[in-house]
């Protein structure tokens, strides 16, 4: 039997290794900070926003933002309905209503007109997930904010690496975050980043972020409030700077492993891969292969076929209303016909060329079956 080909797989080098021993034989004392405070600067810079607080996951992100902006009971907040849980597992902690709306057929992203369609006098908010590394319609949803007087957020925890027109993905809205999750392009094992270009927001999420205690406080042990506890460790940082060093690298061979399968793939009547826009930069943190209806292919087939071939099989996100958490929102089409006809593509840093033909081979076998 071929040797299993595994979904994702982080890529850590002897820089993540030397970073990380330093910090934990080193990065204690005066030094407990260095790491975390230099892996935010970076990140800051890298993304071009003048504020990034790196968090325990970005889930926490994303809880601490919203509970920052005073998102709470009786507010709606409007997000696609294909997502990844922690999206809105922090809408529901803080007692808000998850709205979800359809995604578009091609991006498999938010879809804006959707949005508007779903806007109450209860919404605050919009949260814009970019599924996979495909980008949102970012101008489209920010004039749906503006006009009305709504925040937008940035779910980039799977666009690393992705550029929509000459801004990175989680920059563009009121805030952004980030994951940094054993699965995720860059990672520091569990972990995520807060960014804004807010400086009162900042300033809120940090306070938050330190149990309410107010950076510059004098008082020992004094929180001016209740806030969380979602801050990263020095060594998690350490491994950070590291992986932010080699960003490029890192999602060059993602999109180097994209442009394979597409490739291969793309002439194939009634396969549709991760859409690139023009003026865009998908960062493909996730290649994924979605058949048109009249193909026939359906997901218990793909799951077979690459069980068959010792490939990890990899399932399209279930819409979130269709778990048992929520009720089900079946005017959400997409949502609900995607991911029975649909399938992520392995895709890490090591991966070898054999490998990649070996998942190519399985889908053509498929549709030529
Ligand atoms: C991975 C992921 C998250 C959550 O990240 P954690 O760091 O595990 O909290 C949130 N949203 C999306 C879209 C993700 O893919």
């Amino acid at each position: 039997m071929s040797e299993r080909i595994l979904y994702t797989k982080p890529s850590i080098t002897a820089l993540e290794v030397a970073y990380a021993s330093d910090a934990a034989a080193n990065g204690w004392g005066e030094h407990c900070y260095d790491y975390i405070h230099r892996f935010e600067t970076g990140f800051a810079k890298y993304l071009d926003v003048p504020y990034a607080i790196a968090t325990s996951s970005c889930t926490g992100a994303m809880h601490m933002g919203l509970a920052a902006l005073g998102i709470g009971a009786g507010d709606e907040v409007i997000l696609a309905d294909t997502n990844w849980v922690a999206t809105v597992a922090p809408i529901v902690h803080l007692g808000a209503s998850p709205v979800f709306v359809d995604i578009l057929p091609n991006s498999w992203c938010i879809d804006p007109e959707a949005v508007v369609a779903a806007i109450t006098p209860r919404t605050r908010a919009i949260v814009a997930t970019h599924i996979y590394g495909n980008l949102c319609d970012m101008t489209v949803l920010a004039a749906i904010a503006k006009r009305h007087q709504l925040i937008l957020i940035e779910d980039a925890a799977e666009a690393i690496g992705s550029v929509y027109k000459d801004r990175r993905a989680g920059s563009l809205a009121h805030f952004g975050v980030f994951s940094f999750h054993g699965t995720k392009t860059i990672t520091t094992g569990e972990g995520g980043m807060f960014v804004t270009a807010d400086a009162g927001l900042y300033e809120r999420v940090l306070t938050l972020s330190n149990h309410g205690r107010k950076r510059g406080e004098t008082k020992q042990f004094w929180p001016e409030k209740i806030g969380f506890k979602y801050k990263m460790s020095n060594v998690q940082a350490a491994m950070g700077c590291a992986q932010l060093e080699r960003v490029d690298e890192l999602v060059a061979r993602k999109r180097e492993i994209f442009i394979a399968y597409r490739d291969a793939l793309q002439s194939i009547l009634g396969v549709a891969l991760n859409p690139e826009a023009t003026d865009c930069t998908n960062g493909f943190w996730m290649p994924t292969v979605v058949f048109d209806q009249t193909t026939g292919i359906n997901r218990e087939q793909l799951i077979a076929a690459f069980s068959h071939a010792n490939i990890d099989a990899r399932v399209f996100f279930d819409p979130l209303s269709s778990t048992p958490a929520f009720q089900a929102v079946l005017t959400n089409v997409n949502s609900y016909s995607i991911p029975f006809r649909a399938i992520n593509l392995p895709s890490y840093h090591d991966m070898t060329t054999s490998q990649i033909k070996r998942v190519i081979d399985c889908v053509i076998g498929l549709c030529s079956a």
